[in-house]
């Protein structure tokens, strides 16, 4: 007679997999690995080697394999910052996001307090109107007034954003403007170096061996679909954030140079199929002091927060798919090259070049339009280098989500590097092993391999409790916050 009750009747996969997590040599290494994950949504699983030696005796200091780990393997954190792909992962890159730009702001993290005295401002460029589109229009008193259809739309109304008259709306404008948008910005940030040593009456020679520009943006999505950017904008000496900018450099001057370089920075281009097209920044161009501390003004916490906000978007959030649409084995041509140098259909798509039928997208009617229209300007060679089929489920933009120049503040590795060290010697610190001797050049070799995504089901039981545990440590730390409890 069986003693143990016939668990595969009673009880899911994933608890059954728990128990036999739980029965491995080392369980408390397996929650472990988990709890380090921090509730990533799909880790990733390497297996492999590490091992340090000293050259000199040829000892082996310290090794590390995932054979010892008890399931084999080692989990590591996804990374993605899409919070539609990896909520855990996202927030951890909207708060070094956040603790980067503050840096730039504020000071700390290597970034000198001083930069706080240097002009700034808070900039916002947008793309120009490709016709007109549903919206929740005001009066200049701030009430609300009827949208052109006639209605008052609701905050989530679905049509916002979209068409009025879809038959009419620019849409391969648009495309075209989402897919310049990061060379318009370049194009933007040169003009804005030439209209400041105009406006200061000197060379940009001079100008640059006094001043530098620097900046931090991010790219959001507006409703219809159209990329636009968020930028902190700031005057810093020669060497960046740790000199100070000239006393002739101001807010004023840097405000005027933003608006007439916004102004300026067109770029032409030419189609015969399409005709040429002129991409400039719409007349919306919004620019705002930062100020240090300040009662209703725009603050560096606010900055800090908006941006790393903006900066866990994508596409998605626009209502458009998160994948491309490229057919994979064409790579979007429709077709392959057999032995015989022909042109073969390809079987995968049946010849459309896309992974999915653009007509089954479960999109709105003005995203698929953006799709199709990025879909059939990739077919035109004088857009070849543009990528469309590849970024048409970005309905065209190409860019970076984040970008900053070089001397705005830390980046975001020196600040995962700073977490990875912490997280080393707090590791060590466990093992009993003694911190490694400064003085001595260590060799470590390492072999490793890519082996899957995702946990076994009982680990994934384990993520969910500890994004169950994280959240509730969030919501009273947010309570506390609010509630301004001394005790926390
Ligand atoms: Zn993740
Ligand atoms: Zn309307
Ligand atoms: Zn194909």
């Amino acid at each position: 007679m069986n003693r143990t009750p016939d668990l595969h009747h009673i009880i899911s996969p994933a608890v059954r997999d728990l128990v036999e997590l739980a029965n491995l040599d080392n369980f408390d290494r397996v929650t472990e690995q988990v709890r380090n994950l921090r509730g990533c949504t799909r880790p990733v699983n390497l297996v492999g080697w590490t091992a340090t030696t000293d050259p000199a005796t040829k000892t082996v200091l310290r090794s590390y394999s995932t054979a010892d780990e008890p399931t084999g393997r080692l989990l590591t954190a996804c990374g993605n910052r899409r919070s539609s792909r990896c909520p855990a992962c996202s927030r951890l890159y909207a708060a070094d996001t956040y603790h980067l730009i503050k840096a730039g702001l504020s000071g700390g993290k290597n970034v000198p307090e001083a930069v706080r005295t240097h002009p700034r401002v808070f900039a916002t460029l947008t793309a120009p109107s490709f016709g007109p589109v549903h919206n929740r229009p005001t009066t200049s008193a701030g009430k609300p007034r009827p949208c052109r259809c006639g209605t008052h739309h609701p905050e989530d109304a679905p049509e916002l954003g979209t068409p009025l008259k879809p038959k009419a709306y620019d849409y391969t404008g648009a495309v075209l403007w989402n897919a310049h948008a990061g060379a318009l910005w370049a194009r933007f940030t040169t003009y804005l170096r030439r209209e400041l040593a105009a406006q200061l009456g000197m060379t940009q020679k001079a100008l640059n061996a006094a001043l530098r520009v620097s900046f931090a943006k991010v790219a959001e999505y507006q409703k219809r679909g159209l990329v636009h950017f968020h930028a902190v904008i700031r005057f810093d000496g020669p060497d960046g954030h740790t000199t100070a900018p000239p006393a002739w450099a101001t807010t004023d001057a840097l405000t005027h140079a933003i608006h007439a370089a916004a102004r300026r920075a067109v770029l032409v281009v030419e189609s015969d199929t399409t005709g040429d097209r002129r991409i400039a920044w719409g007349k919306k161009i919004d620019v705002r002091e930062i100020t240090t501390l300040g009662d209703g003004e725009l603050t560096d916490q606010a900055v800090a927060g908006y941006v790393a906000k903006y900066a866990t978007k994508s596409a998605e959030d626009s209502g458009t798919v998160d994948r491309s649409l490229v057919c994979h084995p064409c790579a979007g041509r429709g077709y392959l090259r057999g032995p015989d140098n022909f042109r073969d259909l390809c079987t995968d798509c049946d010849g459309t070049g896309q992974a999915e039928p653009l007509k089954d997208l479960r999109v709105q009617q003005h995203v698929r339009q953006m799709i199709r229209t990025a879909w059939a300007l990739g077919h035109l060679p004088e857009f070849a280098e543009l990528k469309l089929w590849k970024w048409a489920h970005m309905l065209g933009f190409r860019g970076h989500f984040s970008t900053k120049s070089r001397a705005y503040s830390t980046t975001l590795g020196a600040l995962r590097d700073v977490r990875h060290a912490w997280r080393t010697a707090q590791a060590q610190a466990r093992a009993g092993l003694p911190a490694p001797d400064e003085n001595t050049t260590l060799v470590t070799e390492c072999s490793w391999q890519y082996l899957a995504s995702g946990y076994r089901p009982g680990e994934e039981l384990l993520a969910a409790q500890t994004r169950h545990d994280t959240a509730q440590a969030r919501d009273q730390t947010e309570r506390a916050k609010t509630e301004g409890d001394p005790w926390l």
